[in-house]
């Protein structure tokens, strides 16, 4: 491959210009699956009802009991939020069928 900035040949490894020292685009290139997990989605492996909670535990990081008892909370007390917001997610996000790997 080619320096993308100055043209000098490299190494088809190269992650540097040897010339310029720019990034190549080995290092340059966004890398695939660098960021696993990391959207919201229902996880049908661990759901107890459609997944959502399970799903925004894992997309924010959090216990999935903790985030249970939240949601209970906010289904709970007035003005019900929960309940919306989980109807709204269980319509919305995309169901995950693997085996919930996080
Ligand atoms: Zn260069």
């Amino acid at each position: 491959m080619f320096c993308t900035s100055c043209g000098t040949r490299l190494e088809d490894t190269a992650k540097f210009c040897v010339s310029c020292g720019k990034p190549t685009t080995l290092l340059g290139a966004p890398v695939a699956g660098a960021e696993p997990n990391r959207r919201l989605v229902r996880i049908m492996a661990r759901k107890k009802v459609a997944g959502v909670c399970a799903g925004f535990a894992v997309y924010f990081d959090m216990d999935l009991t903790l985030m249970r008892l939240i949601w209970v909370g906010l289904l709970l007390i007035p003005p019900h939020i929960g309940l919306i917001a989980y109807i709204i997610s269980w319509a919305v996000l995309p169901k995950d069928e693997s085996l919930g790997a996080a």
